[in-house]
């Protein structure tokens, strides 16, 4: 490491896309507002120094999340207080000592632990304080609305939450006010500006026709049945309108929709992954998504009215309430029929359409990044790791 670099070392486990690509947008902005100053590095610390089964966390993960009722009784248990602590005492137990060797091997140029992860929290913290260097540990929720309790441990310096929801169980879970700093969830670049283009110009730049236009996505795993929705959707349109369905990384969906033999007026755009999300948001009137954090976030700063189809029981359960109750830019619901209905509705009463989008806008936070990591690099600067005041 150089010296005269700041060393921040942002922890966290492939579960979902979501946590990396939060790790990745906070190393961005702390490049982008002060170059050449900081030197990040992102760790899959279960991954790659776990014992096993916790080193196999990422694949059990995306397991589970295709199993709705298994991932609800896991996150029971997770929840319950003393199956949690038994839970935490034997991960402890084959972890504390390898994870406590992962911060020592790195102590000497460290400035500041980031944790983009709800199991990041209690055991890289207690093995970092056993090091005695003062090295503040900072906790950056990358859930929206609902948060699993291990997000929130009373140990960290700083926690940064995105949303009055999570704020309010942050305190429930024993963190005080003055650790607490409300932000946003930390968004990729292209999400930090508004799109200048106007929404003829954006669609024109993709390919796709100047009509009436819904995005059907499913975050990155294409999950959601988003094949059964867009199908049901072009059914029920009546006027020209374009679909572009954004498969991520669901093959079979997109073998599926590629071959299927759609109503003459609408005009479909099957894709994989695709890493310009930010532009067809721009370019759709409408999206339909399972309830991801992140795309919830990002099409907020689009404007962009959603439709709810899923959500993962616990931990997605508080973004369904989060767009529909609180912010009111979206509806849920659950059978593709009623989805495509309400795209129909959406698509045919402009004023609607534009109070929703509206009401979008306010509840989107573009600058959350950049701010999250002005404040970590000011705590880093002000060395307060011993007295965390002065962030709010
Ligand atoms: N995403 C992407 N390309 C795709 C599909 C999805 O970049 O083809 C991004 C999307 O913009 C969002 C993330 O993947 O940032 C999905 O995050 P979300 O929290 O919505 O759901 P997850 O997949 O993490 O459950």
């Amino acid at each position: 490491a150089s010296p005269e670099k700041q060393r921040i070392l942002l922890l966290m486990s492939d579960t979902g896309g979501g946590h990396r690509a939060s790790a990745e947008a906070i190393a961005h902005a702390l490049e982008k507002l002060f170059p050449e100053r900081w030197e990040c590095e992102i760790l899959d610390i279960w991954t790659e120094h776990a014992a096993w089964p916790y080193s196999n966390f990422v694949p059990f993960y995306s397991f589970l999340a295709k199993k709705p009722m298994l991932w609800r009784m896991l996150w029971i248990y997770g929840n319950f207080p003393l199956t949690r602590f038994a839970q935490e005492k034997a991960a402890a137990l084959s972890c504390f000592k390898r994870f406590k060797q992962v911060l020592e091997e790195r102590i000497e140029d460290l400035d500041v632990v980031v944790s983009v992860h709800p199991l990041c929290q209690t055991i890289p913290l207690r093995a970092l304080r056993k090091l005695k260097r003062g090295v503040p540990f900072v906790t950056v929720v990358t859930d929206l609305a609902s948060a699993h309790p291990t997000w929130f441990h009373r140990g960290v310096d700083k926690c940064f939450v995105p949303s009055k929801a999570i704020y309010d169980k942050a305190r429930r879970c024993g963190l005080p006010t003055d650790k607490l700093v409300s932000r946003g969830l930390p968004l990729r670049a292209p999400f930090w500006e508004q799109e200048h283009r106007t929404q003829p110009e954006v669609r024109q730049h993709l390919g796709l026709p100047d009509v009436p236009s819904v995005l059907v996505m499913g975050g990155g795993d294409g999950v959601g049945r988003i094949a059964r929705v867009a199908k049901t959707i072009a059914s029920e349109l009546r006027d020209e309108a374009s679909l572009v369905v954004i498969c991520g990384k669901n093959e079979a969906a997109k073998r599926e929709l590629e071959t299927y033999d759609w109503p003459d007026h609408v005009r479909p755009s099957i894709l994989g992954f695709v890493s310009n999300i930010e532009e067809y948001m721009a370019a759709a009137d409408c999206v339909v998504t399972k309830a991801g954090p992140g795309t919830i976030a990002e099409a907020a700063t689009r404007g962009l009215p959603v439709v709810l189809s899923s959500f993962l029981p616990g931990q997605e359960a508080g973004n369904v309430k989060f767009v529909v109750k609180t912010h009111e830019f979206g509806v849920f619901k659950r059978r593709p029929k009623k989805i495509a209905r309400e795209i129909r509705r959406l698509l045919e009463d402009d004023a609607t359409r534009h109070s929703m989008a509206a009401r979008a806008l306010e509840a989107a936070k573009p600058d959350a990044t950049t701010d999250i990591a002005r404040d970590i690099a000011r705590l880093v600067d002000t060395k307060i790791a011993k007295n965390p005041t002065d962030l709010k």
